[in-house]
């Protein structure tokens, strides 16, 4: 929509922008009205380049996009009503809940298989293993390609589906190779727009469903909207946002928690959201609590971090994650508020 300067557009600049959107295969359709007459763009008004030189004219005021950024994971798009199925749940039909260790410990595999058990017995859907970490300081441990057979031990063992952070080309290589259920994307890259498109290229064909933390630096939603639009551009829909704090930090907290984001992500975009209430406040004793506000906002699932033995446990694992006991009883009261929110609809 060209909202002009004045309250119409001469014939001469009339024709100039017909002229300018003919380029791009749109149509002018004036708006008439009594005082000042607007002009719809009939077409994909989201050409980039049409907009930067429409907005380039000295008589135009501004050009309002009535169509969404969004192509795909906007809820008005034809995508709208698809539904991300994982391990035999489809997302909204019950509350979807990933569990397990920040990092796995390639030398003490038990922990982990431990801990996987003890997730699936606490009601966890699928089951989530670090194998290669993004980790601030260089010399703490970055995690160690032999996780990955730990992990899929872990989905032989449990039955469980198994996911796994992927930092560049090479690690999603492995990952795919070895069967991982679900890819994540961290929360430093999910502003990595080549990494992004070089998931969405790799999950095309076989639809592995990607886990999009939110960045700790992205203010708007439609950031992260985008983001999420850089992998279903490729074909494959199966994406969960997934809101993980921001920065800066909330005094006492790890991040900033985020887990209000929910119901707007909700009115923009079809997608699933599964809140991440481990890194959004970083001490465990916090985690409860964040992970019911969660899905009191709506969320569709929760990803929490949970180790049979948090002080054995390596990365974010002694101050974060969960037992399986305080685990099992948040995702029993999180169910009963996902009971409540779904039968007042
Ligand atoms: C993690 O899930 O362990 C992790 C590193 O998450 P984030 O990218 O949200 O920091
Ligand atoms: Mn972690």
């Amino acid at each position: 929509m060209i909202l002009p300067k004045s309250n119409r557009l001469t014939p001469e600049q009339l024709s100039e922008v017909t002229a300018i959107v003919a380029e791009f295969g749109c149509k002018i359709q004036p708006i008439v009205g009594t005082v000042r007459t607007i002009y719809a763009i009939v077409g994909d008004e989201r050409e980039e380049l049409m907009i930067n030189r429409l907005e380039g004219l000295d008589y135009v005021d501004r050009i309002d996009r009535i169509q969404s950024p969004f192509k795909l994971m906007d809820r008005r798009s034809d995508l709208a009503t698809h539904r991300v199925t994982l391990g035999g749940v489809t997302l909204g039909d019950e509350l979807f809940v990933i569990a397990g260790q920040c990092t796995i410990d390639p030398k003490n595999p038990n922990y982990f298989y431990e801990t996987a058990a003890a997730v699936k017995e606490a009601g966890a859907h699928l089951i989530r293993g670090g194998v290669w970490k993004p980790r601030t300081n260089p010399y703490t441990f970055q995690g160690d390609t032999k996780s990955l057979d730990i992990l899929m031990e872990g989905h032989r063992r449990t039955g469980l589906p198994v996911d796994a952070e992927v930092m560049d080309e090479q690690q999603l290589q492995l990952a795919l190779d070895a069967g991982v259920h679900m890819l994540q994307v961290g929360a430093r890259n999910a502003l990595n727009y080549s990494l992004l498109r070089a998931i969405g290229r790799a999950v095309a064909e076989r639809k592995t469903v990607v886990l999009l933390k939110r960045s700790l630096h992205m203010g708007a939603l439609s950031e992260f909207i985008s983001a999420a639009e850089y992998i279903a551009a490729f074909g494959n829909p199966n994406i969960i946002l997934c809101p993980r704090g921001t920065a800066p930090t909330l005094d006492g907290y790890r991040n900033h928690p985020d887990e209000s984001i929910t119901p707007l992500l909700k009115e923009k975009t079809w997608a699933p959201v599964v809140v991440d209430p481990s890194h959004s406040v970083g001490k465990a004793a916090y985690v409860p609590a964040c992970a019911l506000a969660a899905v009191a906002y709506g969320a569709d699932g929760l990803c929490i971090e949970a180790h049979v033995s948090p002080n054995h446990g390596i990365g974010d694992d002694p101050k974060q994650a969960l037992t399986p006991a305080v685990l099992a009883e948040t995702i029993a009261q999180a169910r009963q508020i996902w009971k409540l929110r779904h039968k007042a609809k």
